[in-house]
């Protein structure tokens, strides 16, 4: 039963829907529209259970809520995931049918790609629907946005650490160089930092080592590196029980959704002296830029707005040592204080 879920928190829609002639079955929630129609990205994953499909877009949708406000744009909360394996299930009949699923909800509901959805998978959907985003012909993939925002998340880290946004000679381990973290490590590279990357696929650790002859770590270790960032910027979870106690950066600043296991492990960070960006308002560059898609949009302004990260951690951190709390509850009151009617819509 949806309702006694342990993460249903009043969504205001769960909607089900299966469209058996292209075998797609997909969940759509929205959390939260308070402050807009409902933002987030579609989900391509092999659930071992529906159960498993239920909890998930019931727990995304809710962040989206969270992250959404955080990052000041006016759109609520939400998600959708398709249950199937992106590898082997994907057909145009089926982002068709999930186009036709997402229009009948009439926009209260706006897609963008997340895990397993790619740009040419939204532009399927779009041809059924406005509310798809992330298109080809529109803002595309929205990776480069989150790359640039977490750059501005580690210099405001920096800078809030140790007193200086440079980061010349800056070390900084960057886990994961995918879409985001290849892009990341460049632009840490080009202001200086000491760069140390890490990546199971050889081939994208070999290619950056080619053009920046940066140095190599094996990823089962690189959670223990010397240096003073570690930015986790490949799955979530990195940093568990058998990790946290290993961890030798004094900032974990990423892109990767959901870093903390448990979310007592951020109060164990927070205790251990370790400054770490709660992860949905670091990595808010892509929704900001799936947000600003329109006739009006700009790829300028939108990385000025993805630049307003900085601030958004300096906050989160300045205000996490006046009130002792770990910054990802400090984000969380920030997100509700905006989401639940205390402050005004910034944008
Ligand atoms: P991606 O799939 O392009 O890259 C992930 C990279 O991590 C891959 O190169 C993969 O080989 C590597 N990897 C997987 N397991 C690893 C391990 N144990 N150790 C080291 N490397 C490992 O994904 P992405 O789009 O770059 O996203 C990275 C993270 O950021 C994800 O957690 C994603 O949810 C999150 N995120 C991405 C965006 C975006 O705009 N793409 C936005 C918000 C959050």
């Amino acid at each position: 039963m949806v309702f006694s879920i342990n993460d249903y928190d009043n969504h205001e829609a769960i909607v089900f829907h299966q469209d058996r002639a292209s075998g797609l079955k997909a969940i759509i929630g929205i959390h939260n529209t308070q402050l807009g129609p409902a933002l987030g990205g579609c989900r391509m994953w092999p659930y071992g259970c529906e159960n498993d499909a239920v909890t998930d877009v019931i727990r995304l949708s809710k962040g989206m809520t969270y992250k959404n406000a955080l990052c000041g744009l006016n759109y609520g909360g939400g998600k959708a995931v398709i249950i199937g394996d992106p590898k082997t299930d994907k057909s145009p009949e089926m982002f068709s049918a999930m186009g036709r699923f997402i229009d009948s909800l009439g926009g209260r509901y706006i897609s963008g790609e997340d895990v397993g959805i790619t740009v040419a998978d939204m532009d399927v959907m779009r041809k059924q629907t406005r509310y798809a985003r992330g298109t080809s012909d529109a803002s595309g993939n929205p990776s480069p946005a989150t790359a640039f925002g977490v750059y501005q998340g580690i210099r405001a880290a920096v800078k809030y650490r140790f007193g200086n946004e440079d980061l010349k000679g800056v070390r900084i381990a960057v886990q994961g160089l995918g879409n985001v973290g290849y892009k990341l490590a460049e632009y840490l590279v080009k202001d200086g930092a000491d760069v140390v990357v890490a990546d199971i696929n050889p081939d994208r650790v070999n290619r950056f080592k080619d053009q920046y002859g940066a140095e190599i770590m094996s990823p089962d270790t690189v959670h223990r590196a010397d240096v003073d960032v570690l930015s986790p910027c490949a799955l979530g979870a990195g940093i568990n029980e058998q990790t946290l106690p290993d961890i030798r950066a004094t900032i974990i600043a990423g892109a990767a959704n959901n870093q903390l296991a448990e979310p007592h492990h951020g109060q164990e960070l927070y205790q251990r002296g370790i400054l770490y960006a709660p992860d949905y308002a670091i990595n808010a560059g892509g929704v900001i830029e799936i947000a600003a898609e329109g006739p009006d949009y700009s790829e300028q302004k939108v990385m000025e707005k993805v630049a307003h990260i900085y601030g958004t951690m300096t906050e989160i951190f300045t205000r996490s040592a006046q009130q002792n709390t770990a910054p990802e509850t400090i984000a969380d009151q920030m997100a509700e204080e905006r989401f639940k009617g205390s402050v005004q819509a910034a944008a």
